[in-house]
């Protein structure tokens, strides 16, 4: 029986906000919120979800009953392997069902978290059969016609796509809606002229098993065991390394440096923005961290800047000089919001049109499962 992936927070002290920002934090979801409330009920949607037994998938059912989405009726989808096991959502025990081309004929909606390749398969299968997509791998982000959405910056780009008619909705990867999610107001407000992002990525990125191993691989590391590498090729506890994804030896850059650029450039559908990056797996469980340098085309004070992050939605600020007190991977882990602290001048320009941030986002929540569900409540 899989359950939705509670169970670790406590052990591995995450999750945990003080109680002020607990209340600061929940004041603003409910004002920012338009959700659509029913949980099941005969007029919802059919949803499928696909890849449940994974990272994303698992945190899917979690959002799902979080916000109440509506449904009518819910379908589990895995590989093979998963077939027959038991999963158990908002009261229910479902069977997970292996994912054929015939899956979608009974669906509206299709959540997909099962990878590039099973996607490049099915989530055709599911559009032509009349069930709309919204996919978190990257097999048709920078495809033409497909939107690539951020709900909070960009949810007119799926405008022609309706609920339970087809069509495929991309979700960007997750430390791109992460720096966006932070990076848009400042952008909407004066124009980013470059961007510099450099990345401490979590374990959990790398989905379910990458998680395992580096559990396995800290305890391995401090009893003096040999280290299990079965997910990265190389000793993860205790280390940090350039991200996993392959390296164009060309250019240098690894395809997860490649698709903030990429995707940057689509989300705010323009060319004139420069992007560079730099991506890098740390030993962290859940949350991805980024430090952002900004090249604006206009001067923005620090408490310009500021005002700007504290009014955006899905933003939530933490920035005490004093106390030293910015976020953390930690304080993001099984939080909605982005966290942007360390809002500063850059010192290195004559001008004041240059702005520093650091940013943590949990991305399996906003950079994966909640933003799919957010435009899936935006299809509604
Ligand atoms: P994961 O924990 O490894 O889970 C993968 C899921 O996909 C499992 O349910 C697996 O089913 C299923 N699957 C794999 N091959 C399949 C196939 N041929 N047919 C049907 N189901 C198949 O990975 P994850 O972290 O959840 O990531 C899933 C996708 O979301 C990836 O494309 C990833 O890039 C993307 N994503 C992940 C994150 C993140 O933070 N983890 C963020 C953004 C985007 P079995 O259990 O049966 O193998």
């Amino acid at each position: 029986m899989m359950h939705a992936p509670t169970q670790k927070q406590s052990m591995l002290g995450q999750g945990r906000l003080s109680r002020g920002r607990v209340a600061q934090c929940t004041r603003k979801s409910i004002r920012r919120s338009c959700q659509v409330r029913a949980g099941k009920t005969s007029t919802g949607p059919r949803v499928a979800i696909v890849g449940v037994t994974g990272a994303v998938g698992m945190e899917f059912l979690q959002i799902l009953k979080q916000r109440d989405f509506p449904y009518s009726s819910m379908k589990m989808l895995a590989s093979a392997r998963s077939a027959g096991k038991k999963v158990d959502f908002d009261g229910e025990t479902y069977t997970v069902e292996e994912l054929t081309e015939n899956s979608f004929g009974d669906c509206d909606l299709a959540l997909f978290s099962a990878g590039g390749s099973a996607t490049k398969k099915f989530a055709p299968a599911a559009s032509d059969a009349g069930c709309t997509v919204v996919d978190n791998s990257s097999a048709f982000r920078m495809t033409d016609g497909v939107p690539l959405v951020v709900p909070e910056i960009n949810v007119e780009a799926m405008k022609d796509i309706k609920l339970g008619k087809g069509g495929i909705i991309a979700n960007p990867n997750c430390s791109t809606i992460i720096a966006l999610t932070a990076v848009t107001p400042i952008h909407k407000a004066v124009g980013v002229k470059r961007m510099v992002v450099s990345t401490y990525q979590a374990a959990s990125g790398a989905g379910q098993a990458a998680m395992e191993e580096l559990e396995l691989q800290t305890r391995e590391a401090l009893d003096g065991k040999p280290i299990t590498t079965n997910i990265f090729p190389r000793q993860y506890a205790f280390n940090l390394f350039s991200h996993n994804s392959d390296v164009d030896v060309d250019l240098g850059y690894n395809e997860e440096e490649m698709k903030l650029v990429k995707e940057t450039a689509k989300i705010w559908n323009t060319k004139d923005v420069k992007v560079t990056g730099t991506c890098v797996r740390v030993p962290v469980m859940r949350a991805h961290a980024e430090s952002i340098n900004l090249e604006l085309n206009a001067p923005l004070t620090v408490d310009e800047a500021r005002k700007l992050l504290e009014n955006a939605a899905g933003v939530s600020v933490i920035d005490n000089r004093k106390e030293n007190d910015f976020p953390t991977p930690l304080v993001a882990s099984y939080n909605d919001d982005v966290y942007v602290g360390r809002i500063r001048r850059d010192i290195s320009r004559d001008d004041d049109c240059g702005i520093d941030l650091f940013v943590c986002g949990d991305q399996i929540r906003k950079g994966a499962a909640l933003n799919a569900v957010q435009i899936a409540e935006a299809l509604l």
